[in-house]
């Protein structure tokens, strides 16, 4: 069989004349795409990088990789209430592998285009295996969900099931064993990220800060108390219980001790759910936008004064949070 070459393979596998978007002027083929936003609207951009090894494991399912590359950008659109446009695809493969490439072209736009998202460019060049994405989104002027607007008083809530991913690393990892069936869940979890987009948008004009999580809540939560001027106090039973919802526990999640799920929900890391703070008088409203998105939410704790993270447990003790965020470098 002969070798496939850099243009054959962009023509074969992401190049899919006949799809177009709105928004999109111009696809893939040209030495720029075209963007044409909303009249009046602002572009949202973000790029995520997948590292082999670093990322994700040399044994994920192309598939499942295709997925996670476009879930990690568009969980940052998500983040800022954006819509999803397009995105660009920076690739370096080892080898072009057509049966991997047909595997990551297929997850990577069954999720694109249940967000609406085309592939308008990119670049494919040989080395060790890299994925960039950047992807565009457009937001409204002054609508954009910030790190910096979280005030005194506001509430904390988090998307989701932060710490299901870290799950499986632990399983991976040889440190946890878990149920079958629970590992095929935190194991999706981990590989097949659900991006919280439709959630994103509820909450753009509710919610007075957000970030997404892709480093640990306590770490993320960390970058907003920083921008905002201000500290948080998390309820620690809260935060446990979301892992020990009635369907985890059926699934074994009750084996795990309690202290390692707090560990776990607070720092996990890979969980792409959303933290965001909202004024206590907008309890309603945000369970209304969560409900609306389809997605549940739970209210873990309160904005303070004072600056830091701290952990209140049943008994009213607080104590400062002892888990931080990943930092690559550290
Ligand atoms: P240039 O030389 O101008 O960088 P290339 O010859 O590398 O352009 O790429 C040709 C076309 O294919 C361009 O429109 C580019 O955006 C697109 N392209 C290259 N690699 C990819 C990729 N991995 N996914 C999507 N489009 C790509
Ligand atoms: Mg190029």
């Amino acid at each position: 069989m002969s070798q496939l070459g850099e243009f054959e393979l962009i023509e074969r596998f992401f190049h899919r004349s006949g799809k177009t978007a709105p928004g999109v002027a111009l696809g893939i083929g040209d030495d720029c795409a075209l963007l044409a936003p909303t009249a009046g609207q602002q572009l949202a951009v973000s790029s995520d990088m997948l590292v082999e090894g670093r990322h994700f494991l040399s044994t994920v399912a192309p598939e499942r990789l295709g997925h996670k590359a476009l879930a990690v950008n568009l969980s940052d659109l998500a983040a800022c209430g954006a819509r999803p446009l397009a995105f660009t695809l920076a690739l370096a493969l080892p080898r072009p592998d057509a049966a991997w490439l047909e595997g990551f072209a297929r997850g990577l736009f069954a999720l694109a285009d249940a967000h609406g998202c085309a592939l308008v460019g990119g670049d494919t060049t040989a080395g060790p295996l890299n994925l960039c994405i950047t992807v565009f989104g457009e937001v409204p002027p002054g609508q954009a969900l910030r790190r910096s607007g979280a005030r005194v008083g506001d509430e904390l809530w988090v998307s989701g099931t932060p710490g299901e991913a870290r799950l499986a690393l632990e399983v991976f990892r040889g440190t946890l064993s878990l149920p079958q069936a629970a590992f095929e869940r935190v194991r999706a979890r981990m590989e097949t990220p659900t991006p919280r987009v439709a959630l994103g948008l509820a909450l753009r004009g509710i919610a007075s800060a957000c970030a997404d999580v892709s480093d640990g809540l306590a770490g993320d939560l960390g970058h907003i108390l920083t921008a905002s001027g201000v500290g948080a106090c998390i309820d620690a039973a809260t935060a446990t219980s979301l892992l020990a919802k009635p369907d985890q526990l059926a699934l074994g999640y009750g084996e795990i001790p309690p202290e390692k799920r707090l560990e776990w929900v607070l720092a996990g890391g890979d969980d792409y759910e959303l933290v965001f703070t909202a004024p206590a008088a907008a309890h309603g409203a945000v369970l209304r936008a969560a409900q609306a998105a389809g997605t549940p939410v739970t209210c873990i704790g309160t904005i303070e004064a004072a600056p830091g993270l701290r952990l209140r447990a049943a008994d009213g003790h607080v104590r400062p949070c002892p888990y931080g965020g990943f930092d690559h470098f550290a």
